[in-house]
């Protein structure tokens, strides 16, 4: 098989209200609501389907809200394969005010137990065979354990399946600390000084970091995602420098999952390292152009992905 399993442990649907002055202590009323499938996982997974590459869907989703979920993704025509719990998923709200201003209310989502963590372990397991690679985005459910994304990276190990894990704070620490390393990170630049433990100066800090630390020498890919800067990647023992075009930003929210939906197919696809790279950077830029969060407009895509170049730099 060469599908891609992307994996969203704490999936929402994402409400936003737009309330241009939210009143406080009083009553604010609001139409134009939208009411959308969310989570980091679920972003991936909708830009690998928009590139035509065989891609599903899994995590932990439950009640009412996780029905609304489940059926948006289906209609959107991706495979869903959660696994189904009797609690509630959750809720996360945006209220959209002037200027871009943005106040979020996000729900921290059910408290899951031990035994529902071996029930996903067990359904997780179970889904490897189908799948060449693995994306593991974002959080983890109150109630599982911190290194259970280290124990997915074993499991998917032991069925020569690839993992991309793009996660932050404790649960991307534990997910590189264990026996089994996943194959890439994606990390932003704030993900970056929180591993390392201080800020870094600049590019030749960063990529001397990277060389010498062993948190990153023992990962064979370190992808390190600049924002308008591109991004400086580190694969085996070689560094990358990947440069990108100025272009007109809508709505950056996602293009970090974007990116990894690009490393995704790109490796999935056993591109060269230089086109996963481009790849990679040409999904993330076609989703700050759209307003719609993790979408990309795919018949741009080779305008862009020519504008992109990447250069070696040892
Ligand atoms: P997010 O958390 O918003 O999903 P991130 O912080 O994980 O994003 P970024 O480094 O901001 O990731 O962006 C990922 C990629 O998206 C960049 O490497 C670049 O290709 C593209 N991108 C993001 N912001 C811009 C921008 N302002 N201009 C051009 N490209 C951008």
């Amino acid at each position: 098989s060469n599908k891609i399993l992307a994996i969203t442990m704490n999936p929402s649907v994402d409400i936003s209200y737009p309330i241009t002055h939210l009143d406080i202590d009083t009553v604010n009323r609001v139409s134009n609501v939208t009411k959308t499938a969310g989570g980091k996982g679920l972003n991936v997974a909708r830009v690998i389907h928009q590139l035509n590459e065989p891609v599903s869907t899994s995590g932990v989703l439950g009640g009412t809200i996780g029905d609304y979920i489940s059926k948006q993704l289906k209609e959107v025509g991706l495979q869903e394969q959660f696994l189904h719990i009797t609690q509630e998923s959750r809720n996360c709200i945006a209220i959209l005010h002037d200027d871009g201003q943005q106040t979020e209310i996000l729900e921290a989502g059910p408290a899951l137990t031990a035994q529902q963590q071996e029930e996903f372990m067990q359904h997780f397991t179970n889904l490897l065979s189908e799948v060449s690679l693995v994306t593991i985005s974002g959080s983890l459910p109150q109630g599982f354990t911190a290194d259970l994304y280290a124990q997915m990276i074993e499991a998917a190990a032991k069925q020569n399946v690839k993992v991309i894990l793009d996660s932050s704070g404790k649960s991307l620490t534990a997910g590189i600390s264990g026996a089994n390393k996943p194959l890439l990170i994606k990390p932003n630049q704030e993900e970056i000084a929180q591993l390392v433990g201080r800020k870094l100066k600049d590019l030749t800090d960063l990529q001397e970091v990277l060389l010498n630390e062993e948190i990153f020498t023992n990962l064979e890919w370190v992808v390190v995602s600049l924002g308008k800067d591109g991004a400086l990647a580190k694969v085996g023992q070689e560094i990358y420098r990947v440069s990108i075009p100025k272009i007109n930003v809508v709505n950056p929210v996602g293009s970090g999952d974007s990116t990894v939906a690009g490393l995704a197919v790109g490796i999935n696809r056993n591109e060269t390292i230089p086109t996963v790279l481009k790849t990679a950077m040409t999904t993330g830029m076609l989703n700050t152009m759209e307003k719609e969060t993790g979408h990309i407009d795919p018949s741009l895509f080779d305008e862009y992905f020519n504008k992109v170049s990447v250069e070696k730099l040892n």
